[in-house]
């Protein structure tokens, strides 16, 4: 059998793990079937425990823009480790990253490292409430933001999934600070500054990649950010998946917003637990040691993480791979047209740079409500074919397929294959 390594493995881990896994999507819940086990990676190939060998959309969930083991990263990270792994104080290669983040976010005079992007938000938002002295935040249904008590709360993929409104666990006075919003709908803010005068900021994701993927329209990013402004309330951008990956200083850069607060993770570790928050000097300010807003972290600025993360983005910068994602994304567009019309299948497909998914639905999706008009048992569908015909998507329609610098041309025919094997099996349900 193609997957009996797996499903042992799988069996097993259900023993001492919660559901096998240690994030939920990778159960692969909305897409029925036991999950895959991995063996390992290289570049633009992943393969599981029973050697099958797949083109990798997952990339760890975006963190892997480089494809897998880069031999940059590799070099950097072995030389790091025959230093030691942490010390409790503070290393010259902290710096080095704090200035390569700092140079690709103009409104970024400060970064704080933290060890994922759940810490990197929930920091952002306590900075952004130190530093108004107001409580309430505005977050957009759809958007996620880590797991953090406050932002559980329409908050995209692994809910949506689940379809769970928000979680247990999560006390009223958690979330009563929290005001929901709609994507690419200044109004629906406006409404919240009618109602309320304690408002802190407005977090969202410039890029939505966690409803899949969804653009911000209409000079949303700009009139928002006036807003805010004329306000007094500011802007919190979570770039913790759009970060060096829609262009190198994010996707504040591409759309010419300025955020005041930045929040980071994913790409910034190149695999390694790496979270950031940063702002301007002023706003940076209010954190510990310099201020009164407490938050600290026993592997903050790990020496590896770092080394990972310098080498990652020094790589990056230097590939500037961002006009060949564009390209790519677009002749993966494509193939999903043309095949979804081959087959008379009903699909809008939405992209931003290395960022690209298909909704199986036939209107347009700008907000989290049209996203979820997508039919997930017609995913499922696409899904297991893409599996068999070696190519790992995440195993949710609500979540953003990602693009590596390392796919190759043959990878990407690979890839146009599947789409038509998938979507004629999603054509015979
Ligand atoms: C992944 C993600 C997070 C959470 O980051 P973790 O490292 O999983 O804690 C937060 N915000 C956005 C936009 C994300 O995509």
């Amino acid at each position: 059998m193609k997957y009996k390594k797996s499903q042992e493995l799988y069996n097993k881990g259900l023993v001492n793990l919660v559901g096998a896994v240690n994030s939920p999507v990778r159960a692969f819940a909305s897409v029925g079937g036991n999950p895959l086990f991995i063996k390992k990676a290289k570049g633009s190939k992943i393969t599981d425990v029973d050697n099958n060998s797949y083109v990798d959309l997952v990339l760890s969930y975006g963190p892997m823009i480089l494809g897998h083991r880069h031999k940059k990263v590799q070099k950097a990270i072995t030389k790091a480790l025959k230093n030691g792994y942490s010390f409790g104080a503070s290393t010259k290669n902290e710096i080095k990253l704090a200035k390569i983040v700092c140079d690709a976010f103009p409104g970024m005079d400060k970064v704080r490292f933290v060890n994922s992007g759940t810490e990197a938000v929930l920091s952002g938002i306590r900075l952004a409430r130190a530093y108004t002295g107001k409580d309430k935040i505005i977050k957009f249904a759809g958007c996620y933001h880590g797991h953090q008590d406050a932002l559980l709360v329409a908050a995209g993929s692994g809910l949506a999934t689940l379809s769970l409104p928000g979680s247990k666990g999560v006390p009223e006075g958690a979330v009563k600070n929290t005001l929901i919003a709609n994507y690419n709908d200044l109004e629906s803010v406006k409404a919240h500054f009618e109602a309320h005068d304690d408002i802190a900021g407005v977090i969202l994701e410039p890029v939505a990649g966690n409803m899949g993927v969804v653009t911000p329209q209409n000079n949303f990013l700009k009139e928002l950010k006036e807003y805010l402004e004329s306000k007094g309330a500011l802007l919190i951008v979570d770039e913790v998946m759009t970060g060096f990956r829609s262009k190198f200083g994010g996707a504040q850069e591409l759309f010419e917003v300025e955020a005041d607060i930045t929040c980071l993770g994913k790409v910034i570790g190149g695999g390694f637990p790496v979270g950031a928050y940063g702002a301007r000097n002023e706003i940076m300010g209010m954190v510990a040691p310099l201020g009164g807003m407490y938050q600290a972290g026993t592997l903050s600025g790990n020496p590896i993480a770092m080394a990972g993360g310098i080498a990652t983005l020094t790589e990056l910068k230097k590939q500037n791979p961002y006009d060949k994602f564009n390209e790519i994304a677009q002749i993966i567009e494509v193939f999903l047209l043309e095949s979804a019309k081959k087959y008379d299948v009903a699909i809008t497909v939405n992209r931003f740079g290395s960022m690209i998914n298909p909704f199986f639905t036939d209107i347009t999706v700008t907000n989290f409500k049209e996203a979820q008009t997508s039919d997930t048992k017609k995913f499922a569908t696409f899904f297991w074919e893409m599996i068999k015909n070696g190519v790992f998507l995440p195993p949710s329609q609500f979540e953003a397929w990602f693009l590596s610098s390392s796919l190759t041309e043959k990878n990407i025919q690979k890839v146009a294959k599947a789409i038509d094997k998938a979507m004629e099996a999603v054509s015979k349900m």
